[in-house]
């Protein structure tokens, strides 16, 4: 069941017009962008609020993508595959793309630490950062993919816990993705869940090593960082390489983000119930 049609058209219009206000060269409706104003601004909410009462949004930004992806071979490494859905969701190609960049860049980044001697504290089975990180900015093509992987990807029971996660969400203190000390979306988690890593001693339950020792925190290498933005401007209608090199160089992307706790993810709890409901055969 969908929303009425003017309140999805009223979500649709202030997604268009925020990205239309922050690419024109203006400054956004929230003033300068900064890292507080970043995560003060919520069209991630509106787009994830649109994804959910009326799928032809997602047609609208599928239109805003250019065909070809700008390509970087110089960096070489293997990028998350999903032909089929790929095929379905054009937009999807673009975003994996855009972490393949990202990972590279992170493995560079530890492997230029290591050289110096330092050790990634980050392992497997080491979750304080989803519970204490709460200022985890996400963009809405992100937002897109996490909730594509949330209700078409994610395996039972796996999903029954997400999506318990996701309905309850205003109630826990830890990412609603965190399940059993693992990220249930692991292969679409956002960048800067990709980014985060932290050298020397793991993170302390409740300590957010950003803001206690920043200088243990793995600074994103810039090539790597503004090789994947260039990948998903076009997405948001910057196409051109001088208007993509120019919104790199301003930082115009960030006006986009918001932090995910505050996301509407109920919604794409709702979202997964619909998809099993379609694909449940009618007895
Ligand atoms: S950021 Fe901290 S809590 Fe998260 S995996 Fe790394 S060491 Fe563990
Ligand atoms: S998306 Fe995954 S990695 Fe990021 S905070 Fe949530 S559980 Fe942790």
């Amino acid at each position: 069941m969908y929303a009425k049609r003017s309140s999805c058209e009223a979500a649709e219009s202030a997604v268009v017009a925020r990205l239309s206000t922050v690419f024109a060269g203006r400054r956004g409706p929230m003033g300068p962008v900064d890292r507080a104003e970043c995560y003060a601004s919520g069209p991630v909410t509106v787009v994830i609020h649109t994804l959910q009462i009326c799928p032809r949004v997602t047609h609208r930004y599928t239109a805003m993508t250019s065909p070809s992806i700008p390509t970087h071979p110089s960096i070489v490494t293997d990028r998350l595959s999903f032909p089929a859905d790929e095929s379905r969701h054009p937009w999807l190609a673009r975003l994996l793309e855009a972490y393949r960049i990202t990972d590279a860049g992170v493995a560079e980044g530890i492997r230029r630490e290591a050289q110096q001697g330092r050790k990634l504290a980050c392992a497997k089975g080491c979750a304080a950062c989803c519970r204490s990180h709460t200022t985890i900015p996400v963009y809405p093509l992100e937002l897109m993919g996490m909730t594509w992987y949330a209700v078409e990807r994610l395996p039972a029971p796996l999903r029954a816990r997400v999506q318990d996660n996701l309905q309850n969400n205003a109630d826990l203190a830890a990412c609603p993705f965190l399940v059993d000390e693992a990220c249930a979306i692991h292969p679409l988690r956002p960048q800067a869940c990709r980014h985060f890593n932290v050298f020397g001693q793991a993170c302390a339950e409740g300590e957010d090593a950003y803001y206690t020792r920043r200088q243990d925190v793995l600074t994103p290498l810039k090539r790597y960082k503004d090789q994947a933005t260039d990948v998903v401007l076009p997405f948001y209608g910057i196409q051109h390489k001088a208007q993509r090199r120019a919104a790199i160089a301003a930082g115009s992307l960030h006006a986009l983000a918001t932090v995910m706790k505050d996301c509407n993810w109920p919604s794409v709890a709702a979202r997964m119930a619909e998809h099993d409901q379609q694909r449940t055969p009618v007895k």
